[in-house]
């Protein structure tokens, strides 16, 4: 592979930024330019549904931006990195601009604005959308989506003390949207198709504990619930069974598309993401991709997979930058979320699709983990304010480490020991 001059990256989120930072740090001392369609400085996207939504420092940033105020900045304690890093680094920010068209043959980018970048290699990591739910947008009760800063500001104009949120869709934007607005002392209604909140994310059993703790925060939990459209003359939302639920605002929290409008429209092969290979390359040449977009062969399940976490998206685009730069190594990472409901970390490693699970801890004091286990190893682990031990249960789980169920529920057991930390 040719020595690269010029890499590009399309797409200013937590990918983007990593595989940027990632390309410096190992060496690279050609042009880098990091493309991005939101104005902002690039920001983290966690805290758009916890702390922007409850924490009071955000009022002024709320009552000091419209929606229309395209030159809204991200506050400081949510960019992902300063300007000043970012110029230190000489890294270029094309902010406010969506790349258009890959030539893959020229190995040229054209954006928006009619400016066409040549690249020796490119990175994509545009990430996702909300997926849109047009049956409930016509009426005049006000509908929101939560995937970016200005959403999330938008979002909090409306979570007043008493309004009546009802919140369609209980996975994890659902269930953080609850409990930020059951802080903010509105009245919420989680609307959700399945028959428990977070399936996608979490086994059965921590699935029910913390719906039992979002109903004792007073949150009412429809489940197995279908929602129509919205009920004539403002009075909410109509459910499938005919009833009405009154709302003051609908937010719709029901999954994500990833956004691969550039890389289809240019030819790169696309599966519901981007395809990449094990070391994140495209079917176009010098074309690599990372993040919540791509599809990938995931080594932990042994299948192609799209993942949507924050440590996904970071440690991908770190991988990926690297074999850009000519490391060829496989990207491989035991899949990891977490998430903050009320005083709750919950957080996620592995698998737990498993008949074997050991509970160690206490859930009356919520604070417990439970270890999955298939043939003897531990393969995943659910975790309820235990960060300090699923760090070690993590490190079973990469490690491949063969342990009995007996000695994983004996509450003297070392789990720090058996992970040789
Ligand atoms: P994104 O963050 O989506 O960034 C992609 C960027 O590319 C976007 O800014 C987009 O506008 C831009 N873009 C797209 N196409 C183009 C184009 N053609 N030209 C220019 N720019 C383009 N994960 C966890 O593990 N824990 C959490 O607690 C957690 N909380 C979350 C809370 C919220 C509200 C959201 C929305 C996500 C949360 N996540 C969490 C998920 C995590 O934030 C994502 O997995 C991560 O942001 C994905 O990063 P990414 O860079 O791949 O994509
Ligand atoms: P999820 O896929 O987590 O959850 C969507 C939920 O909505 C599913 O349970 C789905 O059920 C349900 N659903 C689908 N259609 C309907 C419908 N018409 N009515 C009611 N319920 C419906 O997506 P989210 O929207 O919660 O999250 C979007 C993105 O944001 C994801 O990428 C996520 O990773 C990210 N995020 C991550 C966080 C974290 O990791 N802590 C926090 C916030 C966001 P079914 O599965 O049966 O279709």
């Amino acid at each position: 592979m040719p020595p690269a001059d010029t890499i590009v990256i399309v797409g200013s989120g937590l990918a983007g930024v990593s595989a940027a930072g990632t390309l410096r740090e190992s060496g690279f001392g050609g042009r880098i330019v990091l493309v991005g369609e939101e104005p902002e400085l690039p920001y983290d996207r966690p805290p758009l549904s916890k702390g922007v939504l409850v924490h009071d420092e955000y009022a002024a940033l709320v009552a000091s931006h419209l929606p229309t105020d395209i030159a809204l900045r991200a506050p400081d304690n949510i960019t992902l990195r300063t300007a000043a890093w970012y110029e230190e680094r000489r890294i270029e920010l094309m902010l406010g601009v969506r790349a258009s068209a890959i030539d893959a043959a020229a190995h040229r980018l054209r954006l928006a604005s009619g400016l066409e970048l040549t690249y020796d290699r490119l990175i994509l990591t545009p990430g996702a959308r909300a997926r849109r739910l047009p049956a409930v947008e016509t009426g005049t009760v006000p509908v929101a989506y939560l995937r970016t800063l200005r959403d999330a500001i938008e979002l909090r104009r409306h979570l007043q003390p008493g309004r009546r949120i009802v919140l369609l869709g209980g996975g994890v934007i659902g269930m953080e949207v609850a409990a930020s607005s059951v802080l903010r002392e509105c009245q919420v209604t989680v609307v959700e198709l399945a028959t428990r909140i977070m399936s996608r994310a979490l086994p059965a059993e921590t699935s029910d504990y913390l719906a039992a703790y979002h109903r004792a925060k007073g949150v009412q939990l429809l489940l197995g619930t279908a929602a129509s459209a919205q009920a004539p003359a403002g009075a909410g939302l109509q459910l499938a069974d005919g009833t009405t639920l009154a709302a003051d605002l609908l937010v719709v929290g029901i999954g994500v598309q990833p956004d691969t409008q550039l890389a289809q429209a240019s030819g790169l092969k696309c599966e519901d993401g981007i395809v990449v290979d094990a070391c994140g390359a495209t079917s176009a040449p010098d074309v690599y991709a990372a993040g919540d977009a791509v599809r990938y062969p995931d080594a932990f399940f042994g299948r192609m997979l799209r993942s949507e976490n924050w440590m996904h998206a970071q440690n991908q685009a770190i991988a990926v930058a690297r074999n850009v730069l000519g490391a060829t190594r496989p990207y491989a990472q035991v899949p990891h979320m977490w998430s903050d409901q009320y005083d709750l970390k919950v957080q996620v490693s592995g698998r737990y699709d498993t008949a074997e699970h050991v509970r160690r801890g206490d859930v009356a004091r919520n604070k417990f983990l439970v270890l999955h286990l298939e043939g003897g190893r531990v393969v995943g682990a659910t975790g309820i304010n235990e960060a300090r031990d699923m760090k070690y249960a993590q490190r079973l789980i990469e490690a491949r480490t063969v342990i009995g169920a007996a000695q994983l529920a004996d509450p003297a057991f070392n789990l720090k020991k058996a992970a040789g930390a």
